[in-house]
């Protein structure tokens, strides 16, 4: 039975609510909203929604107390709702566990964009695909997982094992922001301590390995302050 993918949108400003609602139903999601954290919290354990997208600034509670509750039992993809100006929330909230977010203000394609990339990430995980992964493909750029080999337009390019391990995060994640500490975590390990000048040279040296222009990238974005983000897997 084909059955409709539920959205919990928890989020106290009426405009945007409604403005994601609009936009959900025309594109056959279907969608629960509330409007405090407590609705939100009694609609995650007794809807059961597929995914939640979660404002942080919340009249009755903080966003990150949500994601904190959600996460001790449920893996369910979160995507936060934020204002601009809010990079540490961000990262707070990724470091939480929330999946990707939104920065407000922000149109329908992206919307789309974030809810599909969260959903074929979760489906992914669920199904235990990243056993044999097949490669990443955007653009002239693939990543092959198993040979790991990547090549631009064909051509092999030779990255060091450093290079190779950051590219790869962000290939199986991609479309998904990764924050500079996970990146870390998962490169040197939990002791490495402050590591952001290596990862910030070992992105340069691979800019100017896969990118026409390492000054506007195609494949790898920053997002100030959070993270990077890998251009999603055309597959
Ligand atoms: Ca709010």
């Amino acid at each position: 039975m084909y059955q409709k993918i539920s959205v919990l949108v928890i989020e106290d400003e009426k405009s945007i609510c409604d403005f994601i609602s609009r936009t959900l139903e025309l594109n056959n999601y279907k969608v629960i909203t509330a409007y405090t954290g407590k609705e939100g919290l009694t609609a995650i354990t007794s809807l059961m929604p597929d995914l939640i997208l979660l404002d942080l600034g919340l009249p009755d509670m903080d966003g990150l107390e949500i994601i904190r509750q959600t996460r001790e039992w449920s893996s369910l993809p979160i995507i936060v709702i934020s204002a601009r100006i809010q990079e540490k929330e961000k990262v707070e909230a990724l470091d939480l566990g929330a999946d990707d977010y939104i920065t407000k203000p922000f149109g329908t394609s992206e919307l789309l964009a974030r809810l599909r990339t969260a959903i074929r990430h979760s489906n992914k995980t669920n199904a235990g695909d990243h056993v044999a992964q097949r490669p990443y493909k955007s653009k002239d750029l693939t990543v092959d997982f198993d040979k790991r080999l990547i090549t631009i337009r064909g051509e092999e390019v030779h990255l060091t094992r450093v290079e190779y391990k950051i590219v790869s995060i962000l290939a199986k994640n991609s479309g998904k922001v990764i924050t500079y500490d996970s990146l870390i975590n998962q490169i040197w390990g939990p002791y490495a301590g402050d590591n952001n000048r290596i990862l910030r040279v070992n992105m340069a040296n691979i800019r100017r390995k896969i990118e026409a222009n390492p000054g506007e990238p195609e494949y790898i974005f920053t997002e100030l302050g959070v993270g990077y983000r890998m251009l999603e897997d055309e597959g």
